[in-house]
């Protein structure tokens, strides 16, 4: 293909409440979209960074810039000649790190390429099912009540899985009231963030009788040798989430008994066909995997859908409408009905924008083109 132009796009949406977790409160989504155009159509990538570099080291404004000044120019180098979606991580090779403004750029072109082809990015991906199974991750609340009730709102929409966040002072009494309140039959798991220390142990440990499918990210995300030791110490399952960057670091995790389990971001990893060769990993390691989220627009969960349709995604992700968090939405509302949504089958990646959301929430474009 021959790309004529890359666009990159600033948009900001309001969250429903603001979201609270170990590393901060955010009321707004300030969220960077790339647009690809080439001779034959158009492309949509949604950059998973946050507006600060809590989460990772990347950030909104950061992935703009590299985006700008390093990674557009060397994928567009040869006059906007570009061998296909496969063909862009080799192009941004040479640039460390960014997997998040990489995934953007790869997803804009994998949507332009899989448009042209009539081809879903399920199907792309290897996607077996229709349907998939989501739960919803919760913040921290101002009090136990209100994530009693929180819980309480997700379980009746049809929701079996539940993932609260924790860190340090709110963790061990958040989750004895969740489990008192709804019994065994709801599946929970927690989220820190990598907000505790290997020291901190014994504490956790305090959270195995109440049976939880996973801790997530307990320690640092570089912090591997100390998850492995954890592991050990606690009964409850650990799952990687900021950790796992790679496909190559995702075998290494499990090889080592740093996690028992997998969440995959494509944002994360540098994009959905990294994405899928993580799923690839664990399920020829036997370890679940399932797809994370990142306060996405209905745009990048619609992809992260298709992902999650491939057959070792056997764990529900955080996959919820993004209609739970934010409060409106650049694409036709996704809709969940007893906690499973529709895997997209339309050519793409599985959404199309809506041109008068888009203006409207809008905040500054800028426009890159070829080399002449
Ligand atoms: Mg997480």
């Amino acid at each position: 293909m021959r790309i004529t132009s890359v666009e990159l796009r600033r948009v900001r949406l309001a969250f429903l409440a603001p979201i609270r977790t170990a590393a901060g409160t955010s009321a707004v989504r300030d969220l960077l979209l790339v647009k690809v155009e080439t001779i034959t159509g158009e492309g949509w990538g949604e950059c998973a960074a946050l507006s600060e570099p809590t989460y990772t080291a990347e950030y909104v404004e950061g992935a703009a810039a590299v985006l700008r000044s390093h990674l557009v120019p060397r994928l567009l180098a040869a006059g906007g000649e570009v061998a296909g979606a496969g063909a862009v991580a080799p192009a941004l090779a040479a640039v460390r790190g960014h997997h998040m403004a990489k995934a953007a750029l790869e997803m804009a072109v994998l949507d332009v390429e899989l448009r042209a082809a009539g081809v879903s990015l399920a199907e792309r991906l290897g996607g077996t099912r229709s349907t998939v199974e989501a739960g919803v991750a919760l913040g921290i609340a101002p009090s136990v009540g209100a994530l009693v009730d929180a819980v309480g709102t997700a379980v009746d929409e049809g929701y079996r899985r539940v993932k609260l966040k924790i860190e340090p002072g709110w963790d061990v009494e958040p989750v004895a009231a969740v489990r008192a309140r709804f019994g065994d039959g709801l599946v929970l798991q927690v989220d820190a963030n990598g907000a505790y220390r290997v020291a901190d142990a014994a504490h956790l440990a305090l959270l195995d009788p109440f049976g939880l499918a996973m801790i997530e990210q307990p320690l640092p995300p570089d912090d591997l040798a100390g998850s492995a030791e954890l592991a050990r110490r606690i009964a409850t399952p650990i799952c990687l989430d900021e950790s796992i960057t790679s496909a190559e670091v995702a075998a290494g995790v499990l090889a080592m008994g740093a996690a028992a389990v997998v969440n995959v971001k494509p944002g994360r990893v540098g994009g959905y066909l990294e994405a899928a060769r993580v799923h690839d990993v664990c399920l020829a390691a036997g370890a679940p995997v399932w797809c994370g989220g990142m306060f996405e627009t209905g745009l990048a969960r619609a992809a992260n859908l298709a992902l999650a349709a491939l057959p070792g995604f056997t764990l529900p992700g955080d996959l919820s409408p993004p209609a739970r968090y934010l409060a409106a939405d650049l694409v036709a509302p996704l809709l969940a009905n007893n906690g499973r949504l529709q895997v997209p089958s339309r050519p793409g990646i599985g959404a199309d924008l809506l041109p008068d959301a888009l203006e409207e929430y809008t905040t500054a474009t800028e426009l890159l083109v070829p080399p002449p």
